[in-house]
């Protein structure tokens, strides 16, 4: 029990060291026993789980009916006619579809292995990193090499990664709901607790899965993995069942419907085939229904889009991989999609849509205007009017005292940043004017200055302060928005003038931050509370700061308006400078219009929000509170929001966001726990590649969707007609044959269409995919022309099939090859259709060679159809049959006559703007 013992004793309990901490070696060993810092979950499905599991669909068991079916119509051939010929093509019937089958269930696993290694790796790069000191150095490890007696440090936004004992605390308050349900943050101590104090009272501990939201905190890990209170209920904390996106629930309900038309048509085909066969012949002998069987199977076959929901799964597995090479990291399928619908993006200013490099470049104290010069972080650059310099002394030295950050000279000799850049910018400041922090606390200066409290920055209350001891006085250092500081102001403040140079400032598109002090007793600086303190604050000055807007920004922004999308910009900073670099980065097109400050929020009621948000393109001066009701107005109107964050506050945003956007490099752990997408480079262009990439992915998936169905609808159509229409022999051909083999449907749908499909899942996007507005996700996936399309095509293809075959039997082939004429026409019409399905428009709209895989697809499927009909064995097995020369280029070319006749039509009704 580490709670109620001094945090010396835990330390040499752990034989650890708040000095060193542990040593490499040591750190190692302790691993090596104890095992990683992680909690255990269930395993994985087990494979031969998934395949058994594949058995239940819908598919299969439509299959496995049609193996029955033709075991039965086998059975009965041998034993009634001694028919063997029939029978053996009867019992490969079977087998082949028994191969399907396992096909099917191969690529279902195929598929959730792949998805499981997919997001399996993604969540990898998503590792939680934790600040440890080894060795006497602070080093960043992946937080499941954590060991008991590591010495970590946590600031806000971190999650806390072990069950730990804190030995320093700067108003440190943590979040421990998980554990205890209380929902308020705890204040962290470090004095030792008495023996009986519950979980929930501990407060010089902290837990694993704790999320810190205020101040900053070292401590000494006392647990990890199993052993944290964490790992003692870890059974209650297993992932959830990967659900199914949007897109795959379509999908398999549009499978399932199509197995009840399956049904149906079954049904259907065995009543008017038996009807039919009495009306010809006047009896009826089940010799001539199991041919009306053979047709009932291989429709039930032809009905349904057999390879789709697999194909999908692996497509949109692979587009979350693809999505990573872009920088954009997904953490969920359904964001895959929702990503290319996307109507709104709410973006942060600062370090998104700006570069995050500070520099001050003015500055106002003792009412003279300094001018800076100099860009970035080296402290090389002039302070005009150096002479007066010393009058801006106090400010400076307020400036660097109240503040965290750092800058250091690497081996290089260039200068790197530590710590929240506008703070970064303070201390260069600094420097240039020959003040330094370490100087001023290490007595080195003529005043003696000593920290004695942090109040650190936060984004809700816009400012931060410290105590400090400065000689004998005592004092608060403030420095924060200057809205804020004036609004905090000791009376006889010059608010006019402030107020005018705060304008002026940001007008210049600069970021603009007061810094003041109040002269405080020593029993205040000890015990009084931070609202107390932060009162009646005299301002020394106020700063400038430059956050240049990155380059590629502006260009990102013209390509979303393009795409109909809308770009706002939400940030803490002042109105003037946010809209100033709202305008430089064509978000809003002229000052002050379509402009709203949080205060402004604050007074309008949910429905007065409604009523504005879609016309508001800058929230400047707001709260992370805002940004919920930013969002929840914004999905009110139907829109799809994609919202960044990158404060421990953000995080409800972020959550209540269609997609939540965090930052991988500058953002918390909290918010990265909560995005859907994390920004590997903190770019706002990399959301707009994303955006892209999720549009490019729906839309080839609409197209192999198209292809797909358009298919079935052409099989089911050519067996229909064949069973409907052919009342009597012709040729050599009976009545009762079908127009296709069931083998010769599966061979389709399974390979020769399945292949290009996969294809087209890969596709490069559409030219103009840009340059469309959004997908309205209300709207059905075959709404908008593409049933149609698919209805044209598939009707179009089934009857020329239809033609081929009769024209086959007239000639006087036999079945087998009539048939084969039938299959292959219907393989080439539907690989000369892939070529139109791939585009939104038209066949003639998109090169050919820009998909290499689908032209080695095509290649691949065209060949190994045709070799299916030269190969002996698959004629004995599929039913197929050698032609001659001429009438395979004829099955070859022939069915693209009416697909370019269709594109033809098209193009030119497009042409006069007539259909979509
Ligand atoms: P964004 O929300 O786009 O990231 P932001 O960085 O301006 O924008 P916040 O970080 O919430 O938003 O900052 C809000 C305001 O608080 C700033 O405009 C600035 O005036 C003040 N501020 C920012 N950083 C500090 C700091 N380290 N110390 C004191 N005040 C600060």
């Amino acid at each position: 029990m580490f709670y109620n013992q001094t945090k010396d004793t835990v330390l040499k309990e752990l034989k650890s060291s708040r000095h060193t901490g542990l040593t490499n070696k040591e750190a190692r060993l302790r691993l090596e026993k104890q095992g990683p810092n992680e909690i255990q979950k269930d395993p994985p499905t087990p494979i031969w789980k998934i395949f058994i599991h594949s058995f239940k669909e819908p598919l299969v068991i439509i299959l496995l009916l049609a193996i029955l079916l033709s075991v039965i119509s086998g059975v009965y051939d041998l034993s009634s006619n001694g028919d063997l010929k029939h029978a053996m093509s009867s019992f490969y019937e079977a087998i082949a579809i028994l191969i399907l089958i396992l096909i099917n269930s191969g690529l279902s696993v195929w598929q959730t292995v792949s998805a499981r290694k997919s997001l399996d790796s993604l969540k990898k790069m998503n590792d939680h990193q934790v600040s440890v000191f080894r060795d006497g150095d602070w080093e960043k490890i992946s937080a499941n090499l954590l060991v008991p007696g590591d010495i970590i440090g946590v600031k806000m936004g971190d999650f806390i990664e072990a069950d730990v004992r804190w030995f320093k605390v700067s108003e440190l308050q943590v979040l421990e709901s998980h554990l205890t349900g209380e929902s308020d943050p705890i204040n962290k101590t470090i004095e030792a607790l008495s023996e009986d104090t519950d979980l929930g009272d501990r407060t010089n501990m902290g837990y694993s899965g704790s999320t810190v939201t205020n101040g900053n905190g070292y401590a000494v890990v006392v647990a990890t993995g199993m052993d944290t209170e964490l790992g003692k209920i870890a059974g209650l904390l297993n992932d959830t069942p990967d659900s199914k996106t949007p897109i795959e629930k379509t999908v398999n309900e549009l499978t399932r419907k199509l197995m009840y038309v399956a049904g149906g048509v079954v049904l259907f085909t065995l009543v008017t085939g038996s009807l039919k066969i009495w009306l010809t012949t006047g009896t009826f002998s089940f010799t001539s229904f199991t041919a009306i069987l053979s047709t009932a199977i291989a429709l039930a076959v032809a009905a349904i889009p057999d390879a789709l929901p697999a194909v999908l799964s692996i497509v949109l597995t692979i587009g979350a991989t693809v999505l990573t090479k872009s920088k954009g990291l997904i953490k969920s399928l359904n964001s895959v999609e929702t990503l290319g619908s996307t109507t709104f993006i709410a973006s942060d200013k600062t370090g998104t849509l700006t570069k995050n490099e500070m520099t001050v470049t003015r500055f106002f104290a003792n009412g003279v205007d300094f001018e800076v010069e100099g860009r970035g972080y080296d402290p090389l650059g002039d302070i005009t009017l150096k002479t007066e310099v010393d009058s801006a002394r106090q400010f400076i030295i307020a400036s660097i005292l109240n503040n965290e950050a750092n800058v250091s000279k690497n081996p290089n000799g260039k200068y790197v940043p530590f710590g929240n850049p506008t703070d970064v910018a303070l201390v260069v400041l600094g420097l240039k004017a020959g003040l330094e922090r370490q100087d001023l606390l290490n007595r080195k200066a003529e005043v003696d200055y000593d920290i004695l409290k942090v109040f650190p920055f936060d984004s809700t209350r816009k400012m931060m302060s410290v105590v400090i001891k400065s000689g004998t006085e005592f004092k608060i250092l403030a420095k924060g928005a200057p809205d804020v500081l004036l609004n905090k102001s000791a009376t006889g403040t010059d608010r006019d003038l402030f107020e005018e140079k705060i304008t002026e400032f940001a007008q210049d598109a600069l970021r603009t931050l007061a810094v003041g002090e109040r002269v405080i007793t020593e029993e205040q600086a000890l015990n009084a509370p931070m609202e107390e303190l932060e009162q009646n604050i005299m301002l020394l000055g106020l700063a400038g700061i430059i956050d240049p807007p990155r380059e590629e920004v502006r260009q990102s922004v013209e390509k979303l308006h393009n795409a109909d999308i809308n770009v706002v910009m939400i940030t803490g900073d002042h109105a003037k400078t946010a809209a100033a670099i709202a305008t430089k980065l064509g978000i809003i097109s002229n000052d002050g219009a379509q402009v709203m400050e949080g205060k402004q929020i604050d007074k309008l009621t949910d429905d007065e929000l409604f009523n504005k948000v879609e016309d508001i393109r800058v929230y400047a001066r707001v709260s992370p509170e805002h940004k919920q009701r930013i969002v929840n107005q914004l999905q009110r109107h139907g829109e799809v929001v994609a919202m960044t964050g990158d404060g421990v506050n953000d995080a409800p945003a972020l959550r209540a966001a269609d997609i939540g956007v965090a930052m991988g490099i500058n953002g918390t752990d909290v918010t990265k726990d909560s995005a859907d997408l994390i920004l590997l480079d903190d770019k706002f262009t990399t959301i707009e590649h994303s955006v892209e990439a999720g549009r490019t992915i729906f839309t080839n998936i609409k197209n192999f969707m198209r292809h797909e169905l358009t298919t079935n609808v052409a099989e089911v159509l050519s067996l229909m007609l064949g069973l409907l229409f052919i009342t009597h022999d012709i040729g050599n051909v009976s009545s009762n044959t079908p127009t296709l083999t069931a083998l010769m449907v599966l061979w389709v749908n399974m390979i020769s269409d399945a292949l290009p499909s996969f294809a087209l899942g890969y596709d490069v996007p559409e030219s103009d995919i840009m340059s469309e507005p959004p997908r309205d996700t209300h709207k059905s996936i075959l709404a908008d022309g593409m049933l149609r399309r698919i209805i044209v095509r598939g009707i179009t293809m089934g009857a020329v099939v239809f033609v081929a075959f009769i024209l086959a039997a007239k000639s006087g082939m036999r079945v087998e090859e009539a048939q084969t004429v039938a299959f292959l026409t219907l393989v080439f019409g539907q690989l000369w259709n892939v070529f139109d399905a791939r585009s939104s428009k038209t066949l003639f709209h998109r090169s050919p060679f820009s998909n290499p895989k689908l032209i080695m697809a095509v290649t691949f499927s065209a060949l190994s159809s045709i070799l299916v009909t030269i190969a002996p064995f698959f004629n004995e097995v599929m039913g197929t049959a050698r032609l001659n020369g001429k009438l395979y280029l004829a099955v070859i070319f022939l069915p693209a006559v009416p697909l370019f006749m269709i594109s033809g039509i098209k193009a030119l009704l497009l042409k006069k703007n007539r259909i979509k």
